[in-house]
Parts: structure tokens; sequence; C-alpha cells
């Protein structure tokens, strides 16, 4: 008897691309620009090698150019800031992503904070964090995955405003909470009892890290939920060994809630299409094109 409503990412994400491809295409016709992201990746974790190719392709895909670096896991911090100096100084980039995360040897913050606010698309330079946690301030960029999160609440007309919303997880990522005027509660791993504060939620947001973590007595029913998670768990049936899972038990959430993102498929591909978004705000916003 599911009866929640799928909530389609991949659809939705689909649909904003499109239109970004045309706005991509009116700035180029209009004033000659093309928006460019630059994409630095170190070292050769195979799951950050994915996603740099994924919005490498998403570029691509809307007339967006995409520059890459690619440098090597023993590169020093210096090396990385180089790259990060010349894309903030070339203006055919609007947009700069470090692919986090970095080598443990390199300093994350030193790097986060040497990316231009003017250019920072993944909205990861504290002084956007900050912005955006500040009553009454614009950030310049919103992170790709809370905005993604949001839209897709947009999109499937989800009211937000007066609601509860349970976030579980608190990292930089997406544990900042919309200025949407819903009622916030932030849920994280010293959190004691987090079903109790989960249960209350008319609208849950898990970014955890743990496959399957939101069971079914998790969730007040007719809730909507939004499953960031994306977990590898081994699976003798796929060819590659592993499937991907959210944090939420998709299989029980169907049940209960009234709508839930599918991993993969839901908050993944809005994240992307975020990212695209962001650097085409940047480039209209840098050459005033409205
Ligand atoms: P982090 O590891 O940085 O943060 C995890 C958060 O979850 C922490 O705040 C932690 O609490 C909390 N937590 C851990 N265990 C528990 C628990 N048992 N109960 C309650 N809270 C817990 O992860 P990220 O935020 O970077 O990523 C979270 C997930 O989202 C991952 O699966 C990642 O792959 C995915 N992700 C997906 C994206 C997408 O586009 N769909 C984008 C980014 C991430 P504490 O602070 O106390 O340690």
């Amino acid at each position: 008897d599911s009866s929640a409503k799928v909530i389609d990412g991949k659809a939705v994400a689909k649909q904003i691309r499109d239109e970004i491809t045309a706005e991509v295409s009116r700035m180029r016709e209009s004033i000659g620009v093309i928006p460019g992201l630059a994409v630095i990746l170190v070292g050769d974790r195979k799951d950050s090698a994915t996603y740099v190719r994924n919005k490498k392709k998403a570029c691509e895909s809307v007339g967006i150019n995409s520059l890459e670096a690619n440098l090597p896991e023993d590169s020093t911090e210096e090396e990385v800031l180089n790259y990060i100096s010349g894309y903030n100084d070339d203006p055919s980039v609007h947009g700069i992503l470090v692919q986090l995360p970095l080598p443990s040897h390199m300093n994350e913050q030193n790097i986060l904070n040497a990316v231009r606010i003017e250019k920072d698309v993944d909205g990861f330079h504290p002084l956007n964090i900050g912005r955006l946690a500040m009553r009454g301030r614009d950030p310049l960029f919103v992170p790709c995955t809370p905005k993604g999160c949001i839209e897709l609440l947009h999109r499937y007309d989800v009211s937000i405003k007066g609601k509860r919303a349970v976030v579980i997880g608190r990292s930089n990522i997406v544990g900042m909470p919309a200025r949407e005027d819903a009622t916030v509660s932030v849920v994280h791993s010293r959190t004691s009892n987090p079903e109790e504060v989960t249960r209350q939620a008319d609208i849950i947001i898990a970014a955890v890290g743990q496959p399957n973590m939101v069971r079914e007595n998790w969730i007040k029913p007719g809730a909507v939920i939004i499953d960031v998670g994306i977990n590898p768990v081994e699976d003798p049936n796929s060819t590659r060994g592993y499937k991907l899972v959210g944090d939420v038990c998709y299989e029980e959430a169907i049940k209960v809630a009234s709508a839930v993102t599918p991993v993969p498929g839901g908050v993944g591909p809005m994240t992307i299409a975020m990212l695209l978004q962001n650097t085409l705000i940047s480039a209209k916003r840098v050459h005033n094109f409205e």
C-alpha cells in the first residue's frame, strides 16, 4: 500500500538544466559571454573523480565551459592555492569548485578561504556561510545541496512556512536550515532519542551518511522526506559489487510518508543542477546581465 509520492529529482533537475541551457544561449547571443566553471580535483579518490566527471558532463549539457585541474595526491597546498589564484584572476571563469575532501596533509580552511567569494559557487567560503546564517544578510551563493533540497520542495508545492522541519546532520554541506520560515531542529550524533525529534517533523531532511538509518517509526504519517545521503552498500547482484542507498529506509518510508526522494535520482542530480545555476548567476552578476 505504498501511498507516498516519489519526488523525482532527476526529472526536476532536467527541467532546471533546460531552463539554464536557454539562459546560457540567450547570454551568449546577446553579450557574447559563456559562463565558465573551474573544478579542482586533488588526488585520485574514485568517488570524487566520478563527481567531477558528472559535473563536467553537466556543464557541457547546458553550454557552460568547464575547466579542470587534476592535481596529484602529493601536491602541496601552495600548488592548489596557485591554481585557485589563477582561476580567481581569469575573467572567463565565473565559478571555482574545489572537490572535497582534500588530502589530509592540506588545510581545507586555507584553501576554501582562497576562493574569491564572487566565484564561490559552492557557497563554502566562510563569508558566504556567515551571511547565510545571519538575519538580513544575503550570501552571494547558497550551497548547492541545501539549495537543491529547498528547490525540490518548492517545485513539488510542499509548503515550508510555519512547518516543523528536522535536519539530521550538521555538517557544512547541509547543516544550514533554510530561511524559509520553517521551525527547524537539528539532530546529530549526540542527540538522544533522535526518532522522538524526527517524529514531530512535517519535513525531514536526512544528511548523515548512515545507510537506512531513518526507519518507519522515525516518521510522522504524511511527512515529506528529503534524503541527502549517498551510501555505498555491498550488493552481490550488481556488476560493480555495490549499490547506493540513502540515509532513509526507502521501502519503509514510502509506506508512511506523503512524499520521498529516492537515492539515486533524488537530491544528487539537484545538487549538480544548482551548481550550474550558481555558475550562471555568477556570470550574469559580473556582466550585469538580466
Ligand atoms: P558528515 O560526515 O560531514 O556529517 C554527518 C552528520 O551526521 C554529522 O553532523 C553527524 O553528527 C551526523 N551523524 C552521524 N551519525 C549520526 C547518527 N547515528 N545519528 C544522528 N546523526 C548522526 O557528512 P556530510 O554532511 O558530508 O554528508 C552526509 C551524507 O550526505 C553522506 O552520505 C554524503 O555522501 C551525502 N551527500 C550527498 C550530497 C548530494 O548531492 N546528494 C552532497 C553532499 C553529501 P556530528 O556532527 O555529531 O558528528
